[in-house]
This record gives structure tokens, C-alpha cells and sequence, in this order.
């Protein structure tokens, strides 16, 4: 991805640098070639010349936000067949294009792949490196891992579905390692996988059942690691979180319902967890007009209660939280990132910078990139909103993109206010 010429001084703005550490009133970031080489108080700030200067009007400066959970070739979700077989691959990977594009205007200047469609999001990731597309910096996932009949396999037999562009399913050791091979191959740098079920499918595959073996998910740990991938997988049940700490995940998706041991478990590895919780409250909400039935309603609720019970336990433990997820579902559509933060705010009892601490430094720590980008530091590539208002006395401004004055990638401004041509007077 390109960096931007010259230096950009942005002013008159607080200045939130996603390390958790209080705003500074009177805030300036300048960058030089598309990398930060100040941001502090205005009073302490060197002088410069010949710089592009961006006014915050009042408003907040704070790093681009980083989706820890994105599907990117998820759209309009309605039922999970919707996942497998309702477009060709084709014109998937238009939707996807859109997708990366809408997320970099919502202010996601980085995202990490929660699981797509066949290995779209590989190639994603190499149009937007290469200024083909815009879009967040990606990592990547293609497709999932699960156990034969677990939550992902919900083709029988008689439909001749093989699924080979969604999920691989495994039986055993041999065949968990098997797959992990032929996502070496992909160029897939994270290893989605399926430890246990949802409330999606109360059926067969709830939440508290468990989809892979420990003996399944420790095959997979061990190959992604010789090949220099990391792992993650959708666990909701206390079993199903043990195993994947114990087998040595790298991150945690969800992590919903955690006994005590469970908790120090992840305390002592350091691993963190992306609850991608909002989801359940959406679920919740407008389940009923998309047809949810009361059992998998009632299972949301038991997610969503269990899920922000732990978030705050982890929080407040000193873990680490990640956010984003799961947006591309019909009643949670891509569009809507932000509302994590706000839900984190307002419903789980984060505070609003440690909500953005979540949503930008821990974030980046995730994707393995915090040298990079993630906070507001001199060094680290100038990945920057500039907002027009306080997030911290009201954090759902972010949820809204017309409220962007710039969303700022490696010291380029792709979206916001500053890239709507002006009218002729
Ligand atoms: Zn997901």
C-alpha cells in the first residue's frame, strides 16, 4: 500500500491515542511520508513547514479502528445456507469488494479475517495492497475448519453440497492436519476453526456443545505453528474454551461462557478474546422479523449474558479484549462496526477509552502488527480518524461515517468529509 509525499499536520482536535491513556486536550499529529513522526500536546509540538494542515474543527484524533472478527464475503445472512449456497464465487467476490470498501469508509483501517469464503480474502488482501481496491489492512483466514457434523456441516448427504468453499471438515487428527496443509498452500495467515456450536443451531449444534476434539484442535495448533500460521475458533462452551487454550490458540473467538479455571487459564497465556457480541443483542432485537425462532432467540440471550459476564471479567483481570464481528448478517449488516463500540459503552460497562483501546491498540496486538499501527505513536504508520465531535462523551459518532472529517490510511486520505469534491460555486 502506498504512503503518502510530504507531511500532514492535523490540529485543533483532543487527541485520543488508543493506548488507553486519557485525551489530550489541545492535541497535534504530524506525519511525514506516511508515518507519524509526532503526536502530543499542541504546546509541545516542533514547528513545520510546508505542510498539508487537516482541522479537526474541535473534534478527535484518534488511530483507525481495527476489526478483530471481519467476514468480508459475508452479505445479508438471513438462515446459514445462505453461507454455502446462494451466490457463485463470483459474484462473492464483488460483494467482498464493496464490503472492504464500506469498512475503510466506517473508519476500519485494519481488519483481520474471521473465516470467507473460499479464499477470498487472501486475494482481497492483494488488491489492497496493491491500491486495486480500498479496503482495511488485512489479515487473512479463508476458509474454516470444523468437525464432520458440528456446526458448520449442515448439508445431509442427499443434497450433494460438499461445502469445499465455506468450511473443511475433518474427522480426526490426520484429517485436522490435512486441512491445515491445504491452507498453507492458500496463503492464509490465520487458521479459522469450529471447537464448538451456537445458539444458531439449537438442534444439534448449541452452544454448549463441542464440535472438534481436543486431540482434533491440538493437530491443528501444531501444524499452523510449523508453518508459521496462527489459530483461532469459535468457542462458546467453558469445554470447548479450555481445549483451545490448552492446545495452544492464538486468540479466542467469543469465549462465552468461562468458569474460573477457565479464566486464569487465559489470564497466564496472555490470549486475547473477541467476543463479537453484539451480534447477539441484534439477533435479539430483530431476530423475530427475519423469522428466528424462540429457542434460538432464548440461546442469543443466554450468549449475550454469558458473553458480557466474561468480557468483564476479563477486562477487569487485565486481559485482553479485541473488537468487532460477525457483521454481514441480515439483521447486522456490514455497515454497522461501530455499534460494537457503542454496546461495549453502554451495555457491557467499558469505558469509552477502554473501549477504543480495545478497538485500535489491542486490536493490532492480534493481528501481530502493533509496531505498526494501533495507537497514536511517533514511528507507526499514520493510520488516523479525524472526527467531527468527542467520542468520548458520546461514542456512537462513530457509528456514523458523515461524521468523518478524514479517514487517514499510511498519511493518505481515503474517505471522509476532506474526500467529497466540492461544488462549483
Ligand atoms: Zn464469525
Amino acid at each position: 500500500m502506498k504512503l503518502a509525499h510530504g507531511t500532514t499536520v492535523i490540529r485543533n482536535g483532543q487527541l485520543v491515542d488508543g493506548t488507553g491513556a486519557p485525551a489530550v486536550r489541545e492535541g497535534v499529529v504530524i506525519a511525514t511520508d506516511g508515518r507519524i513522526t509526532y503526536a502530543g500536546p499542541a504546546a509541545a509540538a516542533p514547528a513545520v513547514s510546508n505542510a498539508t494542515v487537516i482541522d479537526a474543527r474541535g473534534g478527535t484524533i484518534m488511530p483507525g479502528l481495527v476489526e478483530a472478527h471481519f467476514h468480508p464475503t459475508y452479505f445479508d445472512v438471513a438462515a446459514l445456507e445462505d453461507l454455502d449456497i446462494k451466490y457463485p464465487v463470483e459474484y462473492v467476490t464483488l460483494l467482498a469488494c464493496v464490503n472492504t470498501k464500506l469498512a475503510l469508509e466506517c473508519g476500519y483501517t485494519s481488519a483481520r479475517s474471521g473465516g470467507s469464503l473460499f479464499n477470498i480474502d487472501v486475494w482481497l488482501k492483494k488488491g489492497i495492497e496493491s491500491d486495486l481496491i480500498p479496503g482495511p489492512r488485512m489479515s487473512t483466514s479463508g476458509r474454516e475448519i470444523c468437525g464432520v457434523g458440528g456446526l458448520m456441516d449442515w448439508n445431509p448427504d442427499y443434497r450433494k453440497i460438499g461445502m469445499e468453499g465455506l468450511v473443511l471438515l475433518i474427522n480426526g487428527a490426520d484429517e485436522a492436519r490435512a486441512a491445515v496443509r491445504k491452507l498453507v498452500k492458500d496463503g492464509v495467515e490465520w487458521v479459522k476453526t469450529y471447537p464448538t456450536g451456537d445458539a444458531a443451531a439449537p438442534d444439534t449444534n448449541d452452544h454448549h456443545t463441542l464440535c472438534m476434539t481436543y486431540e482434533e484442535m491440538h493437530a491443528v495448533v501444531a501444524t499452523a505453528h510449523n508453518h508459521g500460521m496462527k489459530v483461532t475458533g469459535h468457542c462458546r462452551a467453558t469445554a470447548g474454551i479450555k481445549n483451545a487454550l490448552l492446545a495452544g490458540y492464538d486468540t479466542i473467538e467469543h469465549g462465552t461462557f468461562m468458569d474460573d479455571e477457565t479464566l486464569d487459564l487465559l489470564l497466564e497465556r496472555r490470549t486475547p478474546v473477541v467476543p463479537a457480541l453484539y451480534f447477539e443483542l441484534a439477533s435479539i432485537q430483530r431476530g423475530p422479523e427475519f423469522g428466528l425462532s424462540q429457542r434460538v432467540i432464548d440461546g442469543h440471550q443466554e450468549t449475550l449474558d454469558g458473553g458480557a459476564e466474561s468480557a468483564r471479567r476479563i477486562l477487569r483481570a487485565g486481559g485482553r479484549i479485541g473488537l468487532g464481528g460477525d457483521y454481514g448478517f441480515a439483521w447486522n449488516p456490514h455497515g454497522d462496526y461501530a455499534r460494537e463500540l457503542t454496546f461495549f459503552v453502554n451495555y457491557v460497562g467499558f469505558t469509552p477509552l477502554e473501549t477504543i483501546k480495545c478497538a485500535t491498540q489491542t486490536g493490532a496486538e492480534i493481528m501481530g502488527r502493533s509496531n505498526e499501527f494501533g495507537t497514536l505513536t511517533a514511528g507507526k504508520l499514520a493510520d488516523i480518524l479525524v472526527v467531527d465531535g468527542d467520542v468520548i462523551t458520546d461514542i456512537s459518532i462513530l457509528e456514523d461515517r458523515n461524521r468523518f472529517i478524514a479517514v487517514i490510511q499510511g498519511g493518505i486520505v481515503k474517505a471522509g468529509q476532506l474526500t467529497k469534491p466540492s461544488l462549483p460555486g
